[in-house]
């Protein structure tokens, strides 16, 4: 028998209104644990008026309240240090993870039963396989295995499905090509950014990627991992195909994936969530093919059940046809393609950093960048692309540079944005979430 393309052919190819059937009879169960076991879920399905009874399917989610990481982080506040929100007692934890907290805020902090984290690897096996990973692959992990959650629940579904894990936790960037040379390793798993990074380590090693084992590389943590040019820009420099993939701390760590056939979006792992767009104004559910604030229910996380939590990511979802795969799942066009709290007000103009990272990147001469945004003469917004120079391209710069200003001249509309040479070594490298925009005005979005 030919091998699957699908890790779990049953629930990946269910008629959608099958699919439906079983997201309602999950949302029911989902929605009585929480109301059961956790205060904090209990209070407000009570202030929203519904009752568990209620909610007997697919069709009842929009009678339930969202829940917001403000609410969630004023319980835990109140009554340190998990507030009312776990649905089983602390005894049942066997994980303990915080959120990344990169805007400086208090991090959230999760726990998972072993039932949770059987769960979470079981969805990363959705998204490894279904990207063509097997048994046989060796799989290099370039992250800390700190508090963060990030690849820890990748880490187990590769031993779920048989996989070599080659973890790297505590090395330096040189010693993590070494290992990667050394053990031969097939598959590698990064943010975009530090896959980055450890290419150009790799290149001044001596190491060549390009004709190396590795094969795939698997994507997580920024939303790079979906713009068009810094994927080209990975797959060049490893000679090896990129897979985009995204999950969230507070629900679990991958929820969408990409599969072989790539169509320009990521597949939703719609039998273990329910992912809704809305308008972040209204809360209103949007349509395919707008843009909106993802909304997601997970069925898996015992300790921490969470209904119609607001994610802040903007996504825009197209139906399953577009792809070819023969999933019955829905996608996300371009996965996920920034935060609503994102965007920058500069001189009246909308900025979003996503939009300026899918130009720089598609030249080759920019090694590492940064949006600096700053006040000048007390009163005015002044944005700035800072660019580093790839070694090799400096006869070239000139003219790339005229050529980036002017690209990002016609994508940003009433705003001309200079491109400025940032000595080499001076922007700071990231292995999880970079942080590209350095934003020192006095007043954020004032001053036109
Ligand atoms: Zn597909």
């Amino acid at each position: 028998m030919a091998e699957s393309p699908y890790w779990n052919p049953k629930t990946e190819t269910l008629a959608r209104e099958d699919l439906r059937r079983l997201q309602g009879l999950r949302l029911a169960e989902v929605v009585a644990r929480a109301w059961q076991g956790s205060p904090f879920h209990r209070r407000l399905f009570e202030q929203a008026g519904v009752k568990p009874e209620q909610v007997r399917g697919l069709d009842d989610l929009e009678r339930l309240p969202f829940t917001t990481r403000e609410a969630w982080m004023e319980c835990q506040r109140r009554t340190p240090p998990f507030g009312d929100m776990l649905a089983l007692p602390l005894e049942h934890a066997v994980r303990y993870h915080t959120t990344s907290g990169t805007t400086g805020r208090t991090p959230l902090r999760v726990l998972d039963g072993r039932v949770d984290w059987k769960w979470i690897a079981e969805c990363w096996c959705y998204g490894f396989h279904g990207f063509g990973i097997r048994a046989h692959d060796r799989v290099f992990f370039a992250f800390s295995y700190g508090t963060f959650i990030g690849f820890w629940g990748a880490h187990y579904g590769c031993e779920k499905m048989g996989c070599l894990v080659l973890p790297s936790g505590n090395m330096t960037t040189e010693g993590r090509v070494a290992l990667i040379d050394d053990m031969q390793a097939t598959v590698v798993c990064a943010t975009p950014t530090y896959a980055l990074r450890l290419a150009q380590e790799a290149r001044e090693r001596g190491v060549d990627l390009v004709n190396g084992s590795v094969k795939r590389l698997i994507l997580s943590g920024e939303p790079a991992g979906s713009i068009p040019a810094t994927k080209r820009l990975i797959e060049g420099q490893w000679g090896a195909k990129a897979a985009d993939t995204a999950g969230m701390t507070e629900i679990g760590t991958i929820m969408m994936f990409e599969c072989e056939q790539q169509p320009g979006g990521t597949h939703i792992i719609e039998d273990q969530v329910i992912e809704e767009v809305i308008d972040p104004d209204s809360g209103r559910s949007v349509g395919y093919g707008e843009q909106g604030e993802r909304v997601v229910t997970s069925f898996g996380r015992g300790m921490i059940p969470l209904v119609r939590y607001r994610t802040r990511d903007l996504v825009v979802k197209v139906p399953h046809t577009r792809c070819t795969c023969g999933r019955t799942f829905d996608l996300y066009d371009g996965g996920i393609l920034g935060r609503v709290d994102d965007m920058l007000l500069v001189r009246g103009t909308n900025v979003y950093p996503r939009a300026v990272e899918a130009i720089v990147r598609e030249h080759a001469a920019v090694d590492e960048f940064q949006i600096h945004l700053t006040t000048v003469d007390g009163i005015r917004d002044e944005i700035a692309v800072r660019c580093e120079v790839r070694p090799g391209h400096e006869a070239q710069w000139p003219k790339v540079r005229e050529r980036l200003a002017a690209d990002l001249a016609a994508a940003i509309e009433g705003l001309s944005i200079p491109v400025v040479e940032a000595a080499r070594g001076s922007l700071p490298r990231f292995e999880l979430k970079a942080k590209r925009v350095k934003d020192e005005r006095v007043v954020k979005g004032a001053g036109r």
